[in-house]
């Protein structure tokens, strides 16, 4: 059966559109979201509302951001969903989430993105951390995995130190290409981030702490005196406690985050 007759739309790979279609699979995530009114819920991507549909169900309502026009024009008119939903159609990378914030309530967002988008817009998320509860996103099984990762693993790298400074991170469920029309071509997974309310290491320059990631995991097989010649002399990791001949992959968010505080303080 094709896409189209399935469906009733045909899936747009330019919008990454794979539609959640297995049952079993989308109480899982809805359980995991825990819908509630206490807090503004936020989807990216409703798409055909595969997970609109059971959160709203328990729910005064629902903002979703939703790139594809048609889409949103569908569900401008869904019969169950229409009361409930507050659509904007555009793209979530460029959306300001700060303008969804109302007083003493902060937002729960989730959505299976579109995956060729999720690495920026959980960095465009970031920049509201502090407005957020937490967030579910459906990404490829190696992104969670990266974000999830621990020091000394082929997994840990710039994403995961980023990640890991603004959030705790939880792996929650595996879901095979099979629970989606059209499969992808990859595995994915659900992952729940929650942005600490308290920063258990703060960062005076998040910019800064970027750009030592970047420049650290530049080559993973070099040390980290190698890497970051251009900014730490073996003088300033000793200042540091930290031995400059260990990997990049072989020290700590806190660290990362102590590096990028002492470069700061030195300008
Ligand atoms: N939530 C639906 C589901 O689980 O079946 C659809 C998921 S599909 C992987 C991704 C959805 O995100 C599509 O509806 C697509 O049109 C939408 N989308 C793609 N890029 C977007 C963007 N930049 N901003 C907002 N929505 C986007």
């Amino acid at each position: 059966m094709s896409n189209k007759v399935h469906l009733g739309h045909t899936a747009r790979k330019r919008f990454g559109q794979n539609f959640l279609t297995d049952g079993n699979i989308i109480n899982r995530i809805v359980g995991a979201i825990a819908p509630d009114n206490d807090h503004v819920m936020v989807e990216i991507g409703p798409g055909l509302a595969a997970l609109t549909e059971p959160v709203a169900q328990s729910i005064d309502n629902l903002t979703v951001i939703e790139l594809d026009r048609d889409l949103a024009e569908r569900l401008k008119v869904h019969p169950t969903l229409k009361n409930k939903l507050t659509i904007h159609q555009g793209d979530a990378l460029k959306f300001d989430f700060s303008q969804l914030v109302v007083p003493d309530r902060k937002l729960k967002v989730f959505g299976n993105l579109p995956y060729n988008i999720s690495t920026p817009l959980m960095f465009h998320l970031f920049e509201f951390a502090e407005h957020i509860e937490n967030m579910h996103f459906m990404l490829q099984k190696e992104v969670v995995l990266r974000l999830s990762a621990s020091p000394g693993t082929k997994a840990y790298g710039k994403l995961t130190v980023m990640a890991q400074y603004y959030c705790q991170v939880v792996p929650v469920l595996e879901v095979p290409p099979g629970c989606f029309t059209p499969p992808p071509k990859v595995d994915s997974a659900v992952v729940r981030l929650v942005p600490y309310a308290v920063k258990p290491w703060p960062c005076k320059d998040v910019e800064l702490l970027r750009t030592v990631c970047n420049t650290a995991f530049n080559m993973r097989r070099k040390t980290l005196r190698n890497n970051l010649k251009p900014m730490l002399s073996d003088a300033d990791f000793e200042l540091l406690g930290i031995d400059p001949g260990l990997r990049p992959e072989d020290i700590s968010v806190q660290q990362y985050v102590a590096m990028a505080n002492y470069l700061f303080d030195k300008r």
